[in-house]
């Protein structure tokens, strides 16, 4: 009996362990200026440096994009991206096989965010159900479409209502204040806290001083102002959340975009 006790205690404990968030990365596929006035800046700048970014969980047995880059080459000299990096390469770079992605949690569906998730073969995504609705019906998803049918035929496609609890650590909630469908995440390790905002937030600071987004980049600005409470209440219980947004470049202001393109945000001690 009491070996039982024992083996259970370790098959819980390394179940738990396996679960457990390992390391999170900021991967930046490039850089450019950008409109402040399509930004939630709040100073007299005609324009504003932007990074181009998404982020990687890992845990024990999961690799979890929240959103992918994009791969589409009109976009670089459309939007003058410098610095451009495709997505499979920063991964690579990680040491990651597409093949290895386990998931991909949508922030929405705009073509930086979405862009790369059809390189990823056994990923589930998990999508906001009004934004996968709202996204099928535009021109975008032409490209999109036969990968959608068949990760929906595989049940590879994960529509999300409102919120969703990933696991202990990670949750999914609505925010539509971007998008219709736009969503959040949330992350709670051990030691700290971390928002993942979407384009909910450009510029982490600017956010928690509760400077929403303005007209031109909401869907709903009532929704993004509800978004920017949540934000501060889960500030105001544990001030050690960190924002993370897609684009803010102030992550890499004072070491500049490493040449491997990542950045390193959270390893959980003792990770092996
Ligand atoms: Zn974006």
């Amino acid at each position: 009996m009491k070996f039982l006790v024992f083996t259970l205690f370790l098959l819980s404990y390394s179940i738990f362990s396996e679960g457990q968030i390992q390391k999170i990365t900021s991967l930046i596929y490039g850089k450019s200026t950008y409109p402040s006035e399509l930004l939630n800046a709040n100073d007299a700048t005609k324009t504003k440096t932007i990074l181009w970014s998404f982020y990687l969980i890992q845990t024990g047995n999961r690799n979890i994009l929240v959103d992918t880059g994009f791969m589409d080459k009109k976009y670089i000299s459309s939007f003058q991206i410098s610095n451009y990096k495709s997505p499979v390469l920063l991964l690579k770079n990680i040491g990651l096989e597409t093949s290895q992605i386990t998931d991909i949690i949508l922030t929405h569906s705009h073509f930086d965010h979405i862009g790369s998730s059809h390189f990823f073969p056994n990923a589930k995504i998990y999508i906001n159900t009004k934004e996968l609705e709202n996204f099928q019906k535009s021109d975008g998803f032409k490209q999109f479409a036969k990968v959608f049918e068949v990760r929906s035929f595989r049940n590879q496609i994960i529509k999300v209502d409102v919120n969703y609890y990933f696991s202990p650590e990670i949750s999914i909630y609505f925010s539509g204040g971007h998008t219709v469908g736009s969503q959040f995440v949330h992350i709670k390790t051990g030691t700290k806290e971390f928002v993942i905002t979407g384009d909910e937030c450009y510029l982490a600071r600017e956010c928690l001083d509760g400077v929403g987004l303005p007209n031109k980049a909401a869907y709903s600005v009532s929704n993004n102002k509800i978004f920017i409470d949540k934000l501060s209440e889960i500030q105001k219980k544990n001030n050690k959340v960190e924002v993370l947004t897609l684009h803010d470049f102030e992550l890499v202001r004072n070491s500049g975009i490493p040449k491997n393109g990542i950045v390193l945000i959270y390893e959980l001690e003792n990770a092996k």
